[in-house]
């Protein structure tokens, strides 16, 4: 098609535009004498030597050539598209695949044996605790987060919506004169299993706001969680995550090497571990006590909930005795809900 417009023209320009010949009523120019060029139609072309209004004569070469002009552009756009056509079709044709043999150990570059190098230390690793970085009360934030998806319910009176709190962005942990407080025997314990283990300790939940405690379980039971007060925390033990009995006799043994316990007075009652042979609890395995702390070891199939997104079992201890106050650690509504600031 575009070959034959091409021609049309060319045709056309031929037999009717030349310098000095008579054309016939070309639309598309003025071409008149001195009359200056544009794209409008003449109605009335100046009078010629023929008197005819479809005939008048070209005196200069300016129509032949920007006709020319438009004819060359007409012809590159033309070539421009048959070149690309072919650089198509010769693609596939110059393609060739051929497989590639190599012996061997046959490098083309000599490549040195790995050497292990020790990771530099960041500012933070500074203190460590069995090589891993020292636990702080950092390391107890909530675990709630905004981009959390609701969590929908169905109960008798219809379907409940629970929606995450916004994390460490939008409050803190508990608060004790003023200061964000987790209770110390939770960190040191932590820190000691570290130590003595050489493995690092995860915390999968540490403080939880009452927010984010009925997000991950809204049963009754766990409204009074001591996650909510920050005496109370879950974790496992990279490396011995299928041994959390291990990691309770550290526990154990960490009241036996402390020093601070043997100049108590009631020693004994921090030394000796009971345990708990009640079945008002939500493990199979007894949990352990003494007078300040006490031990569960959750199963693969127990106490899963959005925190415990994993199939380790893990380890949870509570706070139950305050050594600062020298008063027994127990839950209640202002503690967990009107202590940490909200922003
Ligand atoms: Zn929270």
């Amino acid at each position: 098609m575009i070959f034959g417009l091409r021609a049309l023209i060319r045709l056309n320009l031929e037999t009717a535009v030349r310098d000095g010949k008579l054309m016939q009523d070309l639309e598309l120019e003025s071409l008149c004498n001195g009359v200056g060029h544009s794209q409008r139609v003449l109605d009335h072309p100046t009078a010629n030597d023929s008197g005819s209004r479809d005939c008048v004569k070209l005196p200069s070469p300016t129509a032949v050539f920007r006709l020319n002009v438009i004819s060359l552009l007409l012809l590159i756009v033309c070539q421009g598209c048959k070149s690309s056509d072919k650089k198509e079709m010769s693609r596939g044709v110059e393609q060739k695949g051929e497989y590639i043999f190599r012996k061997d150990h046959e490098n083309i570059f000599p490549l040195a044996e790995p050497q292990k190098r020790e990771k530099k230390a960041y500012p933070w690793d500074k203190i460590l605790k069995g090589n891993h970085p020292s636990i702080t009360k950092e390391f107890f934030r909530c675990k709630g987060s905004s981009l959390h998806p609701n969590r929908i319910i169905e109960q008798p009176d219809g379907l409940v919506h629970w929606q995450d709190c916004g994390g460490v962005e939008k409050h803190s942990l508990p608060l004790r004169e003023g200061k964000e407080f987790v209770y110390p025997i939770l960190i040191d314990l932590l820190n000691y299993i570290q130590d003595k283990t050489c493995k690092k300790v995860v915390i999968t939940c540490g403080h939880r706001c009452p927010q984010h405690n009925t997000y991950v379980d809204e049963s009754y039971d766990n409204h009074s969680s001591k996650h909510t007060i920050g005496a109370e925390v879950s974790f496992y033990v990279l490396g011995l995550e299928e041994q959390p009995e291990v990691v309770v006799k550290h526990i154990q043994e960490y009241y036996k090497e402390n020093s601070t316990y043997q100049a108590l007075s009631d020693y004994k009652e921090y030394l000796n571990f009971h345990r708990y042979e009640k079945q008002d609890t939500n493990v199979s395995t007894l949990p352990w006590y003494n007078k300040e702390v006490f031990v569960k070891i959750f199963n693969k199939n127990e106490g899963r909930n959005f925190d415990h997104r994993h199939f380790y079992p893990f380890v949870s201890i509570q706070v139950r005795y305050d050594r600062e106050k020298n008063e027994k650690v127990t839950y209640s509504w202002d503690k967990a809900h009107r202590n940490y600031h909200r922003w």
